[in-house]
């Protein structure tokens, strides 16, 4: 009965979510008005002279248009350790660090119970519209998920990436247990301080639960994918384990030993039934309904830099559906999807008109501006003119500024998203890209969506010959006179100069804007350089933003590295095995 009781009701959480997208635009005022009183003290927020007044008008009025760079001297100072108001009412206590993908460094951001409990709100409510549709059973789920390094900050305050501030607070478990999406890994396993030895245990903990495996998540979709290239590196390991019942000498910490010898026993008929499904297998294809045969679904972020995994998730998966989680960040959670029937590539996310205020830069008119402020060379100094979140148009695009309950006041978060419909009165956004992460050198313009499907369409070359792209990332080499623009490329084996160099070519042709095009005829761009790097290089990466503190839960492969982010871009040039020009033009 009790079990029963702690399970979500989710026609509850689906009627109040009606509810509050039918009156999404009075629900957003209300929001502000939460964020604002709650938050009257802090210093930042009287510096403006509000003066008690909550209204968007007001509030658009005095509040200035930031990025994160404008906040970090508060940022700072909290991180310092003073406790006064400085960005929120009550102080706070923990620091996220986001991924920092695109600077190659990781960003601090505020954490506090507000951005917990509108987290669980999140989880909540895409599970409710989910489990309408893929309904799980009692039992537990594979999660890929890890913690990262924890540390603190000068002034004391616990300091990890958002995603392990969630998983250790005392609120997820029972939260998790809600949503029937248990871990079947113990927490040893979680925050355990070497990613490897993690990974390997939860592929372990997997398989010893078989039979209960409901579905196989994690937070982005790379550390499913990555989960189970290393299973086809070390299954028979495992079943050497499961086996024997004793654990492979590569588990060094022993809290995690010790935690692992309370599940393993030796269980040879276990073994057997994996190695035979293993080797069964045609190149891994439906491995992870193989291995678990009562998993609903795949789930976790699809989208964005995490579309080009969907491919060898796919093959994984054979027929199972992929569901993609919800849209947020370090700072903020934003939507979530409340329509899984869609396939990853399709879907968008319904924004949460309580979980923060939200305003939208309209892309087009910007683009105008910006031309308009190169002429006038005072970029700056026009202020974009953003709407709020029931005013924006279905097909246009918008860059995201959030307003939340832990600091951040009309905060430039850097992602353009698209409106794809409206549910009742809140709308359904599309993630494009992350704004400043765009491939330009002249008047071209290709953003993170033009590379992937670029490199889609050269790695159909490679196919033929039983070979795929691992991962791959992007620069622009302005050292060269002209630029031109440098692809990266991890390949899973060997494969021939000639099929590399239409590779390129491929590449060079399938960067279809028109200014690209335009700059490539005319040489005020040169050919494009394909670098094929060793085996492991982006794992090299992966490595150093762990060492950096980021947390494998949370990495995305940078997919265009600025200059800025040189020990990225020093792993990619030292590791390069091969290189071709396109003579494509
Ligand atoms: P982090 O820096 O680790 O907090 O990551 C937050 C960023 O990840 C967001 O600003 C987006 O650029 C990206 N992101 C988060 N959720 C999604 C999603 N559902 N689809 C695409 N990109 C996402």
């Amino acid at each position: 009965m009790l079990e029963k009781m702690e399970i979500l009701d989710v026609e509850i959480v689906i009627e109040e979510f009606e509810a509050m997208t039918k009156d999404a635009g009075s629900v957003q005022r209300e929001t502000l008005k939460k964020i604002l009183e709650e938050n009257a003290c802090a210093e930042y927020l009287q510096n403006l002279g509000l003066n008690g007044r909550t209204d968007p008008e007001s509030f658009k009025a005095c509040v200035p248009l930031v990025t994160h760079k404008d906040l970090e001297p508060y940022i700072q100072r909290i991180t310092d350790g003073d406790s006064s108001p400085i960005l929120t009412g009550k102080p706070i206590t923990t620091i996220s660090l986001s991924s920092g993908t695109t600077q190659g460094k990781p960003k601090f951001v505020p954490f506090n119970d507000e951005l917990m409990e509108t987290t669980l709100q999140i989880y909540r409510t895409s599970y409710a519209f989910r489990n309408r549709e893929f309904p799980v059973g009692k039992g537990k789920a594979l999660q890929f998920i890890y913690s990262s390094k924890q540390s603190k900050t000068k002034g004391g305050l616990f300091a990890g990436t958002a995603t392990t501030n969630v998983f250790r607070n005392s609120q997820f478990k029972n939260a998790m247990q809600a949503i029937q999406s248990q871990c079947c890994s113990p927490d040893e396993v979680i925050f355990g301080p070497d990613f490897h030895q993690s990974l390997y245990c939860h592929l372990l903990c997997g398989l010893i639960f078989r039979e209960e495996i409901q579905l196989v998540s994690s937070t982005f979709a790379h550390s499913i994918v990555l989960a189970f290239r290393t299973f086809e590196q070390v299954w028979e390991e495992l079943c050497a384990d499961i086996r024997e019942g004793i654990l492979s000498s590569r588990i060094t910490f022993p809290s995690v030993r010790s935690a692992m010898a309370k599940l393993l026993k030796p269980n040879p008929e276990l073994a057997d039934l994996i190695h035979k499904k293993c080797t069964a297998l045609s190149n891994w294809y439906g491995l992870i309904p193989e291995l678990f045969p009562n998993v609903k679904y795949i789930y976790g972020i699809m989208t964005g830099s995490m579309e080009p995994y969907l491919k060898k998730l796919r093959h994984y998966a054979g027929d199972l559906p992929l569901l993609s989680a919800d849209y947020g960040s370090s700072e903020g959670w934003i939507g979530a999807n409340i329509d899984p029937n869609l396939p990853p590539e399709s879907a968008s996310y319904a924004v949460l008109p309580n979980i923060g205020y939200f305003e939208f830069i309209p892309l087009n008119e910007n683009v105008e501006e910006h031309v308009q402020d190169k002429v006038n060379a005072s970029f700056l100094s026009a202020e974009p003119k953003p709407v709020g979140l029931t005013e924006v148009k279905v097909g246009e695009e918008y860059e995201i500024i959030m307003t939340s309950f832990a600091g951040l006041y009309r905060y430039r978060l850097g992602d353009v998203v698209k409106v794809m419909g409206f549910h009742n009165s809140t709308p359904e956004l599309k993630f494009v890209c992350r704004r400043n992460l765009m491939l330009t050198i002249n008047i071209d313009k290709n953003t993170e969506k033009d590379l992937q499907l670029a490199v889609e369409e050269a790695a159909k070359l490679i196919a033929g010959e039983k070979m795929e792209v691992v991962d791959f990332s992007s620069h622009v080499d302005v050292s060269t006179d002209p630029g031109h623009y440098v692809i990266f490329w991890e390949i899973s084996g060997e494969v021939s100069d000639e099929v590399l160099k239409e590779c390129c070519n491929c590449l060079d042709r399938s960067f279809v804007d028109a200014g690209y095009i335009s700059s490539r005829k005319v040489n005020a761009i040169g050919p494009l350089e394909l670098r094929v790097v060793w085996r492991g290089t982006f794992q090299k990466i992966l490595d150093h933003y762990l060492g950096l503190g980021a947390a494998l839960s949370q990495f995305k492969t940078p997919r265009c590295v600025g200059p800025t982010n040189n020990k990225v871009l020093q792993i990619l040039c030292g590791n390069v095995a091969k290189s071709y020009f396109s003579t494509a033009f």
